[in-house]
């Protein structure tokens, strides 16, 4: 099953324009979906998930057309959303219990073989007893995926899930996402690169409502080899640095300002090729783009 997205464009009534012409194709595996706030990410995620209309557009699930089948797509979907709720006075496995009567699971005994494998399956059955409000957010975000993969969907889409993990917990979070995107379609909405380059074998790069790029990662490191360059800088340097390259990225590193710079050729003394991680064609991409935008941009009087 592919998802196929064509044209999708969405503006809000108070004139954002969240996404401007979204074409994108989806196949079974982990794809990642990377931008900045406010690229539109969520925009996209609500929408493939029927919680929100195109104004133009239309979305393919293998033969469900998303946009006016809602109720054919919400059978096989699981959708983790960026704020995930719970009621903290309940056990996690009283929740999914809930959780999976409302998604038709009606036979008790079934039921509750369900519940106790996907309790397995994310780590929590240990603390299947204890209420929600004393899980620490790694395990909440586990819980959300265990409610998401009830009713075994074909698609899940998880929205910017790692956002404020320790590295322990993303660490277990990513095990348990590359597991289930073995056999389906598997959306990871983030702005952490290394999400993606752990995880994607395929992904977009997002940015103001539009498709940078889309393809897979190791590709899109090898397309800008010889093209990133680095040096450090003195901090009070990396305004002119900026305005004689194309500075991608600036750091701080053991008390130095490093940049890394997009370009063709050696830009200069003092500069070292490096090889590309997904971070430099993430922000070699969006530093493009922005540097197309603000050439078109009137120029402020
Ligand atoms: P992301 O998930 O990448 O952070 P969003 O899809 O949440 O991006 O937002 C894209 C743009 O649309 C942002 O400029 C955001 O402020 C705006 N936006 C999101 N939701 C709404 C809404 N309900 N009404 C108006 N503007 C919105």
């Amino acid at each position: 099953m592919e998802l196929v997205i064509d044209h999708l464009s969405k503006t809000y009534p108070n004139g954002t324009k969240a996404l401007n012409d979204v074409s994108l194709r989806i196949a079974p595996g982990m794809f990642g979906l990377l931008g900045p706030n406010g690229a539109g990410k969520s925009s996209l995620m609500r929408t493939i998930s029927t919680l929100q209309q195109a104004d133009a557009g239309t979305i393919q699930l293998g033969d469900i057309d998303v946009l006016r089948e809602p109720e054919r797509v919400r059978q096989v979907l699981g959708y983790l959303p960026q704020e995930f709720g719970v009621y903290p006075k309940i056990t996690a496995a009283e929740l999914l219990e809930h959780f999976a009567v409302l998604k038709g699971l009606s036979n008790k005994s079934e039921r509750r073989q369900v519940v106790d494998a996907l309790l397995q399956q994310t780590n929590l059955y240990q603390v299947r007893n204890k209420n929600l409000g004393g899980y620490s957010g790694g395990m909440k975000q586990r819980f959300g995926i265990a409610q998401a993969l009830l009713g075994n969907p074909k698609l899940i889409i998880v929205d910017e899930p790692t956002a404020g993990l320790d590295p322990t917990e993303r660490n277990r979070f990513h095990n348990l996402l590359a597991e289930i995107g073995e056999d389906r379609i598997v959306i990871l909405s983030t702005h952490i690169v290394s999400d993606v380059s752990d995880l994607c074998r395929q992904f977009a790069i997002i940015n103001k409502g539009q498709v940078l790029y889309t393809g897979d990662p190791l590709r899109a490191m090898e397309e800008v080899r010889g093209q990133i360059w680095r040096r450090s800088i003195r901090k009070d340097e990396l305004a002119t640095y900026q305005q004689q390259f194309a500075v991608i990225s600036s750091r701080l590193f053991a008390g130095q300002t490093i940049i890394h710079v997009h370009s063709l050729s050696q830009p200069g003394n003092g500069f070292e090729g490096v090889e590309p991680t997904l971070e430099d064609v993430y922000f070699a991409r969006i530093h493009a783009a922005e540097q197309v935008a603000s050439a078109a941009a009137p120029v402020a009087k």
